[in-house]
């Protein structure tokens, strides 16, 4: 059966129905409507963790639980959360945790070269519609097949970059190594178990405290077999699998079909061995490179962004060109963004260029596509400029007008909260040409003088150079 939120009334009944507002709601019901909305943290509930209210507390927990399970990956500076889904259909809800995008490195790289990557990996960044679109983890690998190289690689990776960790290999002595240098600071996942070494890879996992990858290339019974051994009889509750991508005649669509039915049985069966994080291996490619290297990392960017629709939660690569990254980011970015809401960015003042204190100020709304025009478009004319966002919850400028969220309130709360009367000398606000018809409650909300823009951003430029004169400035504010 597909997952079905919980009533709220049912969440509330096992609350401790006191209205204490500890979890920063008024209510207890108020709570629990948030906690089924996936706007509120069950342990935000704080007296809910108490000992009277423990029976409770895992009661709710089970009834708000992902079919497929959360895996939280961790460095000392950063968490990576794989799996957690709700859904088979992002229509359905949304998607929870982006696929997480992993590069490798291997032990054999000297020095030099393996920082290199790492700080390529760590720093590579897309901005888009208001976003920096990122790769996520560090897949180690071992092509020395030398624990005391893994163990000196493993050092330079912790030392040179912040991402989460996969440790890969088969040979246990080989992740040990790897595992002994983080030392309990990181939660990385191990690749992999498989039929020969399950047992070894259950040791390092149980006593590091990490996630475990199974993996069966081309064969499901067996990995729906070890994913009951190790996770029943051994004990390991965070575990991933990994079914085996192939390409090929034949590959490509068992590759499809193993990721599908998986994720199928999590969510429709509730299939217990199933309703763990899929990793995808896009990488494998590589084993059998086509002449052309290009050729070869076409085919895995699009491998890669077929696992991610088809539902790998983790994916490690060894391209890390932007063009074949570049797709990638950005499909991630359209499947994971929640399709009931408008993708909106946050609310602020924005400097463009190297504003100063004669520079115009502009207002926009916080549809995120509408944001990244303006700003562009600003951008582009050369202009240093102060770009006031405001809140329409994620509506553009006409729609916004339309529903009245583009008020002379929002924009007032904007000019307190970021000080901007103080970077200022003149208080003129410039507004979009679709806004035009809600100037005067700019105006008398912020007692600023507001001059009504073009009614498309890219005329911006031109805008600027006509009206933004010491002469029409003093009109302006005179007038
Ligand atoms: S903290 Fe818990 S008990 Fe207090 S109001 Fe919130 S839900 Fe109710």
């Amino acid at each position: 059966m597909p997952w079905k939120a919980p009533n709220p009334i049912e969440i509330y009944k096992m609350l401790p129905k006191t209205n204490c507002g500890k979890c920063g709601e008024a209510n207890c019901m108020a709570f629990a409507v948030k906690l089924i909305n996936f706007e509120a943290d069950l342990d935000q509930c704080t007296p809910l963790l108490e000992e009277g209210y423990r029976e409770n507390y895992q009661k709710i927990k089970a009834l708000v639980a992902p079919p497929v399970r959360e895996i939280a990956l961790k460095s000392p500076q950063r968490t990576v959360k794989i799996g957690g889904e709700y859904v088979l259909y992002r229509h359905e809800l949304k998607y929870m945790n982006p696929t997480a995008i992993a590069i490798d490195v291997d032990d054999s790289m000297d020095k030099d070269t393996l920082i290199k990557r790492l700080k390529t990996i760590e720093n590579f960044s897309y901005e888009y519609v208001g976003r920096k679109l990122k790769l996520d983890l560090v897949a180690l690998r071992s092509t020395s097949k030398d624990p005391k190289q893994y163990m000196k690689a493993t050092q330079t990776v912790i030392e040179n970059c912040t991402l989460p960790l996969i440790l890969c290999s088969q040979d246990p002595r080989i992740i040990e190594a790897g595992l002994s240098v983080l030392n309990g600071r990181y939660k990385p996942l191990i690749y992999a178990a498989t039929k020969d070494n399950w047992r070894e890879m259950a040791d390092l996992a149980k006593t590091y405290n990490s996630a475990l990858t199974i993996a069966s290339p081309g064969d499901l019974d067996t990995l729906i077999s070890l994913a009951k051994t190790l996770t029943e009889d051994v004990g390991i509750e965070d575990v991933a699998l990994d079914p085996g991508c192939f390409t090929g005649i034949g590959g490509l669509s068992y590759t499809i079909k193993a990721y599908t039915q998986l994720r199928y049985k999590a969510m429709n069966e509730g299939y217990k061995y199933a309703s763990y994080p899929l990793i995808g291996t896009p990488i494998s490619i590589w084993t059998k490179p086509h002449e052309d290297p290009i050729q070869t990392m076409m085919w895995e960017t699009i491998l890669s962004t077929i696992m991610m629709t088809r539902y790998a939660d983790a994916i490690i690569m060894h391209s890390l060109e932007g063009w074949t990254l570049l797709p990638l980011v950005m499909w991630r970015f359209q499947i994971y963004t929640d399709p009931r809401k408008p993708v909106a960015v946050e609310k602020g003042l924005r400097a463009i260029g190297n504003p100063d204190e004669n520079s115009p100020v502009f207002i926009t709304s916080n549809y995120a596509l509408t944001y990244s025009i303006v700003s562009n478009d600003i951008q582009k004319g050369g202009l240093n400029a102060w770009l006031i966002v405001i809140d329409t919850e994620g509506l553009a400028v006409d729609v916004s007008v339309a529903a009245k969220k583009f008020i002379g309130d929002k924009v007032l709360e904007v000019i307190k909260e970021s000080g901007l009367e103080g970077k200022v000398k003149n208080k003129i606000l410039i507004i979009p040409g679709k806004a035009a018809r809600v100037s005067g409650d700019i105006e008398e909300a912020t007692k600023w003088k507001v001059v009504v823009g073009p009614m498309d951003s890219s005329e911006i430029p031109s805008f600027i150079k006509k009206m933004w004169t010491p002469e029409k400035i003093k009109e302006i504010l005179e007038g």
